[in-house]
């Protein structure tokens, strides 16, 4: 059997699969994924969830006892942008030590990196109880894929112990993420002639109301990591011609939320603050995400990532699908990948190659304690409190 086992090939192959959400095509990328999952040993199953749109779970099991290590990832990205870029998205160029493409970074290069550690790590990972690979489709439109996971495979975090997010961290362990509250506000109004606006009801003052309410809202939590929740109004629509009364107009807002702040109890106080001339909806709901940082395995992921980062001190990354995953459970999460933060969703996306390299050092780590505790062992202290 012959297939890719150097990470910077194996990310130029999944860049040129393009899985541009919306309108979300995962299929070719989850397909050819899930035949080189079962080259490589992996016994490999694609969950559908929509017209074209899959997800992917695949199990090495190992002959150890204990429980499985677990890699998330999602298989999608954003699309291109307005702004035209000065390199093909989906050819996998590399220029100056930067492998260029739409999810290069975010997270196609986490992707590659993670199953090349496992490549190299094969004979740990049998001496394991074994590595479960979490691939979904429809994350950058909230998390969709991954929420058909927790639907149609209830058991997919049985006998998990510990979870890594391959979103880009430059191989840096981030212990949690914020929340995501998505919510369309529809008012309805009465059509009339602009020239007697009296005979009708303007449903785009109904909204400016509501907008202006929403931004009067004090959003009062803090988090010692992830710092304060944050609210912002992304789209405003309504009206068709300007000398009618506007009947119908909506808007879209993003909440990000800490821990401590209920998903429900903030959608029912919002409604109550806009009451019925505004139907609120959600169209994302992805729960804020923390792990002590002094959890033993966390830490020993820190000691993992040690040799390239230096001193671990506990941050948070704005957003991952991790919780998603995980909101019921009681697994240590890290999210942790090789991408570049500063370049997702980016006109002329990169990662950088040298770190796709480390990448796949840093994970191996990962395997080799997951098998053994070796890291623990010699560990030296890497782990410093925040202030
Ligand atoms: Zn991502």
């Amino acid at each position: 059997m012959t297939y890719m086992t150097d990470v910077v090939e194996l990310t130029r192959q999944l860049v040129r699969m393009e899985t541009i959400n919306p309108p979300g095509q995962e299929e070719e990328c989850a397909r050819w994924l899930s035949g080189f999952l079962r080259d490589i040993g992996f016994k490999a199953e694609l969950i559908p969830f929509g017209p074209g749109r899959y997800n992917l779970v695949a199990d090495l099991r190992g002959t150890g006892a204990g429980k499985l290590l677990a890699f998330s990832g999602h298989m999608d990205t954003v699309p291109l942008g307005r702004a035209a870029w000065n390199v093909d998205p989906f050819a996998g160029e590399i220029r100056e030590g930067r492998l260029y493409g739409r999810g290069a970074t975010d997270m196609k290069s986490g992707i590659a990196a993670f199953l090349v550690a496992c490549i190299q790590s094969r004979d740990v990972i049998d001496a394991s109880a074994g590595v479960r690979i979490l691939l979904t489709g429809g994350e950058e439109t909230g998390c969709d894929g991954a929420r058909a996971i927790r639907e149609r495979l209830p058991g997919y975090l049985d006998n998990v112990g510990a979870l890594i997010v391959g979103e880009p961290t430059q191989n840096y362990p981030f212990v949690g993420h914020k929340g995501a509250l998505w919510l369309r506000g529809a008012a309805q109004g009465i059509a009339a002639h602009g020239a007697m606006p009296e005979a009708g009801d303007n449903a785009i003052y109904k909204i400016v109301d509501a907008i202006d309410r929403l931004r009067k809202f004090a959003l009062v939590h803090q988090h010692p990591l992830m710092g304060g929740a944050s609210m912002n109004v992304g789209t405003v629509s309504g009206g068709l011609n300007v000398n009618s009364v506007p009947d119908a107009a909506r808007f879209e807002v993003d909440l990000r939320t800490v821990p401590g702040m209920e998903h429900a109890k903030l959608r029912n106080e919002l409604a109550t603050l806009l009451g019925d001339d505004v139907q609120l909806s959600a169209f994302a709901d992805v729960p804020p995400l923390e792990t002590s940082e002094t959890h033993p395995w966390l830490q020993r992921v820190f000691a993992c990532c040690a040799p390239e980062c230096g001193q671990i001190i506990p941050k948070v990354v704005p957003y991952s699908d991790g919780s998603v995953l995980v909101s019921d459970s009681s697994v240590p999460v890290v999210i942790l990948g090789p991408g570049e933060p500063q370049t997702m969703h980016k006109t002329d996306e990169y990662c950088r190659v040298d770190r796709l390299y480390e990448g796949v050092r840093v994970y191996g780590r990962i395997l080799h304690d997951w098998q053994d505790g070796s890291v623990n062992a010699s560990g030296a202290p890497v782990f410093a409190v925040a202030n």
